[in-house]
């Protein structure tokens, strides 16, 4: 096992630790998980990636005893709860696995409430907390709280799954391939939104993955396993990109590190380019003038609220007589919130008429766009950093 950095217990609180985990399943001649010590530092996401059968699902079943160790400990914030009462252990710990395991016969809103009737908490405490919890996961309230599982989205039903897993407020979330079961536009919206609520509530998160894009993209360090839960590497998504540990990681990267490291980077990270833009209530000749004026072969109409509405060219315009600017040109269909990865906005370009992505805010306000020369060097600029880290983690270490 490398780490390439040598600063990292200074300034980090180690919240889970294990130590020597290890799991034989009954009648088998190898251990599942074999003497894995691994640190997890407080209000990260640590994502356990490696080829199926490698022991990750072993592993985090073993974290909230769900599984019980063959041998080895698991210290959680000091205390050794190895020993302890597991149902204790688990109402401290939220766990979101693939398959959701929603309740069907109880509403969203009882779902929710499992942990905090379990904690003993009054009913006005658990309601509240109950509201707050859909609010943070984009589900409103009002309208979700007394449905039933089977009359929400496989997307929505993962939703909750995650706002019951943070029911109790637990300080550590397991989540075993939680988006695996979903559809590839829906898994990368429910990613981005995670990814904001733990900008809010900080958990620390252990996140078990076989795909090593989600785990680059939703990881704060990434433990990459082999069979036995051995880890191969344990380190963050840049310096498993740049510097892989041997040729098993390298090989489980796969191709197009490149565009992996695009996953590390969000749009607000970078400066948006400026399009030409022009109200939806110009006139289509005064809007051809301003599309002359510029160098630019298309202008991007805005509606009232600044939302963009369509894209409009000079052949557009010039045969528009009449009619409103939004019912020429094209609807623009290329469209990421600053949250997004570079990833993401290249993705989006590749299918756009024009390859250019609009960024718009939460409220759907235009912001401006990108274009394949600003992911060209944002690469260049990622990987010229990277190599520099990685250099000065060689120099410091002993
Ligand atoms: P992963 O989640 O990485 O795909 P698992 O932790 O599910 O891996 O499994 C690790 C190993 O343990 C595999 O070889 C699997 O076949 C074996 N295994 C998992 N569960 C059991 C079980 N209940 N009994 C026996 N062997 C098991
Ligand atoms: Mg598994």
């Amino acid at each position: 096992m490398t780490t390439s950095e040598p600063t990292a217990s200074a300034d980090r609180e180690v919240m889970i630790r294990l130590e020597g985990l290890t799991k034989r399943y009954p009648g088998q001649s190898q251990n599942a998980v074999d003497a894995l010590d691994l640190e997890i530092y407080r209000g990260e996401i640590v994502v356990l990636v490696g080829p199926s059968g490698c022991g990750k699902t072993t592993t985090m079943k073993m974290i909230n005893r769900i599984i019980e160790p063959t041998d080895g400990r698991i210290i959680m914030a000091g205390e050794d709860v190895t020993k302890g009462n597991p149902d204790e252990l688990r109402r401290k710990i939220g766990y979101v696995i693939q398959q959701v395991g929603l309740f069907p016969h109880m509403t969203i809103g009882e779902n929710i409430a499992t942990v905090p009737h379990l904690l003993g908490w009054d009913n006005a405490r658990t309601a509240e907390r109950v509201d707050e919890l859909l609010n943070l996961v984009n589900m409103p309230a009002e309208t979700y709280r007394d449905r039933f599982p089977k009359e929400l989205s496989g997307g929505q039903q993962q939703r909750v799954g995650v706002a019951r897993a943070l029911g109790g407020d637990p300080a550590v979330l397991l989540m075993d391939e939680p988006f695996g079961a979903i559809d590839p536009i829906t898994r990368d919206r429910l990613q981005n939104e995670f990814l904001r609520l733990q900008a809010e509530v900080r958990k620390t998160i252990v996140f078990v993955t076989h795909d090593i894009d989600e785990a680059i993209k939703m990881g704060d360090r990434i433990a990459i396993l082999r069979e036995g839960s051995h880890v191969a590497q344990y380190d963050t998504p840049e310096q498993i990109l740049t510097a892989p540990a041997d040729d098993f990681v390298s090989e489980f990267i796969g191709r197009g590190a490149s565009l992996k490291r695009l996953n590390l980077s969000r749009v607000a990270d970078i400066e948006l380019r400026p399009w030409p833009t022009v109200s939806i209530d110009t006139p289509p000749a005064e809007a051809l003038q301003t599309l002359r004026g510029v160098a630019e072969a298309s202008l991007l109409v805005l509606d009232g609220a600044g939302r963009p509405r369509r894209w409009v060219n000079a052949e557009d315009l010039s045969r528009a007589d009449g009619r409103r600017l939004d019912q020429v040109g094209l609807a623009p269909r290329a469209v990421v919130e600053p949250r997004a990865t570079l990833s993401d906005a290249l993705n989006e370009l590749i299918t756009a008429r024009y390859a250019i992505t609009l960024v718009v805010d939460d409220t759907g306000a235009y912001q401006g766009v990108v274009d394949i020369d600003q992911i060209n060097e944002a690469i260049r600029t990622m990987r010229a950093s990277a190599v520099d880290q990685s250099r000065a983690g060689l120099q410091e270490q002993p």
